[in-house]
């Protein structure tokens, strides 16, 4: 891969040709938080979050390459206050109640929230009604807190015939994950213990792990996902 020279944020950074935006600034030490994004796994664009502008544009930083001489800001006011609008617009389009959710302390959207020193939506609630399904043996799925991030959807696949595990019905406010039961069933439990870690928030729970860990050390009170993203821990 040929070598190309970038500038996040000011700092001149020395990236390979075709290497995506996230991945470079998380290398070099530049936290760009995603909801959907996972290292080393295919993009899936679906969540925004990591938008930042380019040369003057808004653009999200998992779906692009990089390329010489791209002027990239992270923090400017205009796209930090963006990021932090989609941030707040998925909390009202879902029912979060942090205080009794299975995932409070591990869930990203809430890492997210705290970091973006979120408290309140300025946008309206809008208390979706998607029914909880309890179908599968070991996985409840608490709907109205999918982000619909996909990384379910296309990470999460039968051993035996690859076919999807989870996929999403309806369109816009209809919009809802779905679980194959059959197939589900059949999961091992290592594979259901993976599929509610990688949701990024509570919607896939593993039935045997509700509030496993005691407050104070859940993942991300142990280490913040900036920390975790970047592989530094702060003081
Ligand atoms: S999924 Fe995350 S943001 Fe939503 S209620 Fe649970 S902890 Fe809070
Ligand atoms: S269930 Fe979780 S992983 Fe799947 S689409 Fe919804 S938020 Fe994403």
């Amino acid at each position: 891969m040929s070598s190309i020279l970038i500038k996040i944020d000011g700092k001149r950074i020395e990236a390979n040709k075709g290497e995506t935006l996230v991945d470079v600034a998380a290398k070099n030490g530049i936290y760009i938080p995603t909801l959907c994004h996972m290292r080393d796994k295919p993009c899936l664009g679906t969540c925004r979050v990591c938008s930042v502008k380019v040369n003057g544009k808004i653009v999200t930083s998992c779906t692009l390459p990089v390329y010489d001489n791209m002027d990239v800001q992270v923090n400017e006011p205009e796209v930090a206050d963006m990021r932090k609008a989609l941030v707040e617009f998925l909390f009202v389009e879902g029912n979060h109640n942090c205080p009794s959710c299975e995932k409070s302390g591990r869930c990203e959207l809430q890492s997210i929230g705290y970091e973006l020193n979120m408290t309140v939506s300025r946008f309206p609630y809008r208390f979706p009604k998607r029914k909880r399904d309890y179908a599968s043996d070991a996985i409840l799925l608490e709907r109205d807190r999918c982000i619909f991030c996909q990384r379910c959807v296309k990470f999460i696949r039968d051993k035996a015939t690859n076919k999807k595990i989870f996929s999403i019905s309806g369109r816009g406010s209809k919009a809802r994950i779905e679980i194959d039961k059959a197939l589900a069933n059949k999961m091992p439990e290592e594979q259901v213990e993976y599929a509610a870690d990688i949701c990024p928030v509570g919607c896939i729970i593993d039935k045997k792990r509700g509030y496993d860990k005691p407050i104070g050390q859940r993942r991300f009170e142990i280490e913040t996902l900036k920390e975790q993203i970047l592989g530094t821990k702060e003081d």
